[in-house]
């Protein structure tokens, strides 16, 4: 029998979940979340919250749902919220905000290293006037297509948003990997934000959700708002199980993540590809997205255009598997 393996890196969300983590959510004690009895998920808000350093989380289907539950619970209608123009919280979550709580974006360009420029974005804050949208929140993204936020450079927004009287929310899908490398706890990148949503769908391996961290009272609006969202989940001790198992288990080894990523890059660099990494993830440049996919595809390897994910599901051996096949991307 020959079932060669698919190395699949379109992203780390296709992660399946382990035996030990299937286990952790067979056995999980579960109660009714709505009525906030469901000791599992309490574990895991607390431990999420306890981790980043705030006071209360919330524990919610996805990322796109933790990050509108925050921007609903910041924002009212007729309120704006200033992020990056391809950040998820902006481009990748259907105008969400807009569309259920008549919040408008406002959107700057990313700079080269994932952040905002602050000059930028004090030029983009309304002045009070009955003309314009109330300027309430500033969203960061961490990391930023792949690259982790300096960390000088989070002081200086968590001053600026603080001066121009604006909240601070992180999307935090890769906290963890932006906190890996840079080698700070979570809680030194999370503690300059008034709130934060990490995915444990992710690079964590979780099989669903993402928890919101804040102060107790936003916590408390923002678990009426997730209700609203029908986002109340009942037995979901047997989901959050899982995100206490990645918690407790696979955050660290996302370093190794990394190194396999910077590897990747390394054999790819020395086929003579032009490619970019920072964390786990590996850009592959001037090679048409259609070819690459196909070129790969055929060799069992699965990439969906320019960003090669690595993720706990692949191993050094598929690393090789995958520079290799990517060398016949430089013939004709
Ligand atoms: C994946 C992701 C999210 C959340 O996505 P869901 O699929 O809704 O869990 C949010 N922000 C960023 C940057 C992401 O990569």
């Amino acid at each position: 029998m020959s079932t060669t393996k698919v190395v699949d890196l379109r992203s780390d969300t296709v992660t399946r979940p382990c035996a030990a983590m299937r286990h952790a959510m067979a056995a999980a004690e579960v109660g009714d979340d709505v009525y906030g009895e469901d000791p599992t998920v309490n574990r895991l808000e607390n431990a999420c919250a306890e981790r980043l350093g705030f006071e209360a989380g919330l524990f919610v289907a996805s990322g796109t749902q933790s990050n509108l539950a925050a921007l609903l619970t910041h924002c009212g209608r007729g309120d704006e919220y200033i992020a990056g123009q391809m950040a998820h919280t902006y481009r990748f979550e259907g105008g969400g905000a807009a569309v259920f709580g008549g919040i408008q974006p406002q959107p700057v360009p990313f700079e080269d290293d994932g952040t905002l420029d602050l000059e930028a974005v004090a030029a983009a804050i309304k002045p009070d006037d009955f003309h314009f949208a109330r300027t309430r929140l500033l969203c960061l993204e961490n990391t930023q297509a792949g690259k982790a936020l300096p960390l000088p450079y989070l002081a200086r927004a968590a001053v600026f948003a603080e001066r121009e009287g604006l909240a601070l929310h992180l999307d935090g899908a890769r906290l963890f990997n932006a906190a890996i490398a840079e080698g700070v706890p979570a809680a030194e990148i999370a503690g300059h934000f008034n709130t934060v949503s990490v995915c444990l769908s992710k690079g964590l391996g979780a099989p669903v959700g993402s928890v919101l961290c804040g102060s107790a009272a936003f916590i408390d609006e923002a678990r009426r708002w997730r209700k609203v969202l029908g986002g109340g989940m009942r037995q979901a001790g047997v989901l959050a199980a899982a995100g206490l198992h990645a918690l407790q288990h696979n955050v660290e080894r996302l370093g190794e993540d990394h190194q396999r990523a910077r590897a990747l890059a390394s054999a790819l660099a020395s086929h003579g590809l032009n490619v970019t990494c920072h964390t786990n993830m590996v850009f592959v440049e001037d090679v048409p997205t259609a070819r690459m996919v196909q070129v790969m595809d055929a060799a069992g390897v699965l990439v969906s255009g320019s960003r090669w994910v690595v993720h706990l599901d692949v191993d050094d051996a598929d690393i090789e598997r995958a520079a290799g096949a990517a060398s016949v991307l430089l013939e004709g």
